[in-house]
């Protein structure tokens, strides 16, 4: 698996592991389970997931699937922006490291931003830190003009990951945010990177660029996220069918009429367009 070195010199593998809609449904969850234990097999082995994704069922889930394989695994959750105070987030977090049965968090995100002050978010990273629950911290859904206010806070140039929705049909962040983001080393995570398996899987251009390699939609998804060398990408897959063929994304090279077939299907910003979230 190719690796994202973070700004610590951290290494993670580009691809790793979505988690949202997981652990909701009782008939789902041995599957579930198998699913990304089949993933950490591969070399999926970032696994993210967020306090409100099924109100704590999927920290549980994901809790269940690394029993045992903790240090294999480059962890990740999000605190909720109503829970974003400082004294909140601390508490965020415990309740999240409780579900999923671990002492430490590898990455702890704020999910998208709310009416809690950078700062007082900042100042509880850092508190979380120092008292070892977290290894580093990120945020979630910050455009350009969010990420240069957290440069402003105090401690906020520790910032180690911006996850963002990032996938053919929205190529936003492509004409100002992933330049911003790699000149500082602030790593981007592509959330929805094969568009929550919709229509984004069914346009014929994609299928069109996935038989020219004998691949599927998905992975040519995949591929477009996974063509920065500084972009981790987050699929999220409830199947074992599933997490192979997106394992199997990694090795996939576009060559330059892939990218000219893609790019005049799904063109490439000519200008700021505002950062779209999920
Ligand atoms: P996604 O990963 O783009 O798509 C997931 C959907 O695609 C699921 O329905 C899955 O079905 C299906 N799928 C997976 N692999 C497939 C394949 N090879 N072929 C066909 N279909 C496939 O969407 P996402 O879950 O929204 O995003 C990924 C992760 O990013 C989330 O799980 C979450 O961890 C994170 N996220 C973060 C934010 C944020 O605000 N920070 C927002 C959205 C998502 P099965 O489950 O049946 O396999």
């Amino acid at each position: 698996m190719r690796t994202v070195e973070l700004a610590d010199g951290t290494s993670v593998p580009m691809l790793g592991q979505g988690t949202w809609m997981m652990g909701e449904t009782g008939a789902r969850h041995g599957e579930e389970v198998a699913a990304l234990r089949r993933g950490i097999e591969l070399g999926m082995t970032l696994i993210d997931t967020a306090e409100i994704y099924g109100d704590g069922a999927s920290e549980e889930l994901v809790g269940e699937a690394i029993e045992g394989l903790r240090d294999d695994v480059f962890l990740v959750s999000k605190v909720a922006p109503s829970h974003a105070s400082r004294r909140g987030t601390v508490a965020a977090c415990e309740a999240s490291l409780a579900r999923l049965g671990t002492d430490r968090l590898d990455l702890y995100l704020l999910h998208w931003r709310g009416r809690f002050p950078l700062g007082e978010t900042v100042a509880a990273m850092e508190d979380l830190i120092d008292a070892g629950k977290i290894l580093r911290w990120g945020v979630s859904n910050f455009d350009v003009s969010d990420m240069e206010e957290l440069m402003e806070v105090d401690g906020g140039r520790a910032c180690a990951v911006n996850q963002i929705l990032l996938n053919l049909d929205h190529r936003g962040p492509e004409f100002d945010l992933l330049p911003w983001l790699d000149e500082r080393i602030v790593a981007p995570m592509a959330y929805s990177p094969i568009g929550q398996g919709g229509a984004l899987l069914r346009r014929p251009e994609l299928r069109e660029v996935a038989e020219r390699h004998d691949k599927t939609p998905a992975q040519i998804a995949l591929a477009y996220t996974l063509r920065w060398p500084g972009v981790l990408s987050i699929p999220k897959a409830g199947t074992l069918a599933h997490v192979e063929e997106n394992a199997a994304a990694a090795d996939i090279r576009l060559d330059a009429e892939d990218w000219a077939l893609l790019d005049e299907a799904f063109p490439p910003p000519e200008r700021k367009m505002p950062l779209a979230m999920i």
